[in-house]
């Protein structure tokens, strides 16, 4: 009886799995598990607690986050933080050093300038004198850690915006807690930023296809992957246009302006998915040129796509091209 149980299932083709999805942080949330479809309910809701717990640390749309409250805090002394705070700026500064400031999770007060932010959309630039006090406020050299007391502080009146790195780090505790309840083939993926564990339903790797920043040609590329994160930026989903000039919601924190060049998209795959996610806006900013570079320099896997007259070109670090599937 129970082989030919077995055999059902091995010729089903898929084994068996179940689906979680939601909305959270402002976008969407799908987990894919292997394993019994009756465990889905009470998985489900452990997610969704993780999320509201992740959300209420580190959003600005919540007035009273942690995050808020570190904003609003004194300047100049210790605060204690949550373990995830810490851990999310910890990595933040990391991506900042190693971007030469590309990556700014300082940038707050831009954001809300050029209307990206927690106070709504203005779709009109902000002037340059306005401009110029941002940016004096904007630097991750005015935020300060103390990795032995778990405390930080800002040297300066900050802002911080988690929004580039707090989907991808959520992604990695909820995978934490899907490993930790005894799953080992998983897909957890938030708003774009993924990661994948063992085994698809399909028993080999997860295929993970890469969209045209253009969705009328759907699908660009596809990668096979497992035991890794990949996180995507593109300018192509939010942004404005004012005078026939484009805003993308990345923002040069150097200049304080919103990215002017072609790079439309940025697929990025790291060990975790708080640094691919951290990474991916990095390069949004930094542009083609210096992202490969970078990328050569660290062995870093990084797909991109940027325009070209009236198309699209892509370009692939070394690191990337073994994971590159033929469509
Ligand atoms: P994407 O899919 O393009 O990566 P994200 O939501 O992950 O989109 O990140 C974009 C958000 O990050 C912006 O809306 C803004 O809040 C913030 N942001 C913009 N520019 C920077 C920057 N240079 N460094 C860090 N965070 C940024
Ligand atoms: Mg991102």
């Amino acid at each position: 009886m129970l082989l030919s149980l077995f055999v059902l299932v091995a010729c089903s083709g898929e084994a068996k799995h179940f689906i979680i999805h939601g909305e959270t942080m402002g976008t969407t949330y799908q987990v894919t598990v292997l394993g019994d479809p009756e465990d889905k309910a009470v998985l489900a809701q452990e997610i969704d607690q993780l999320l509201l717990i992740l959300n209420d640390i580190a959003s600005t749309y919540i007035e009273d986050s942690e995050l808020n409250q570190f904003n609003r805090a004194a300047i100049g002394e210790w605060h204690e933080v949550s373990p995830a705070l810490y851990s999310m700026f910890e990595m933040a500064l990391e991506v900042a050093w190693l971007s030469n400031g590309a990556f700014d999770i300082t940038v707050g007060p831009l954001v809300n300038a050029w209307g990206f932010g927690p106070m709504g959309r203005i779709e009109k630039r902000p002037n340059a004198i306005a401009q110029r006090e941002l940016l004096a406020r904007v630097s991750y050299q005015h935020l300060e850690l103390d990795l032995a007391r778990q405390q930080v502080r800002k040297k300066q009146d900050i802002e911080v915006d988690l929004s580039a790195i707090a989907k991808g780090y959520a992604v990695d505790e909820l995978a934490a807690w899907i490993e930790r309840r005894g799953y080992e083939n998983y897909l957890v993926e938030i708003g774009g930023e993924l990661r994948v564990a063992g085994e698809s339903p399909r028993g080999n790797d997860w295929r993970v296809a890469i969209e045209s920043p253009d969705a009328s040609e759907g699908v660009r590329a596809a990668i096979a992957v497992t035991d890794i994160a990949v996180a995507t930026s593109g300018d192509y989903r939010n942004f404005y246009e004012e005078g026939g000039q484009r805003y993308s919601h990345t923002i040069d924190p150097r200049s304080g302006e919103p990215v002017q060049h072609d790079l439309a998209s940025v697929t990025v795959l790291a060990e975790t998915a708080a640094y691919a996610d951290a990474l991916a806006t990095a390069f949004s900013v930094m542009g083609t040129e210096k992202t490969l570079k970078l990328a050569e320099q660290e062995g870093i896997a990084v797909y991109l796509i940027h325009k070209q007259g009236d198309g699209f070109v892509s370009k692939a670090s070394s690191a990337f091209k073994p994971y590159e599937e033929s469509l």
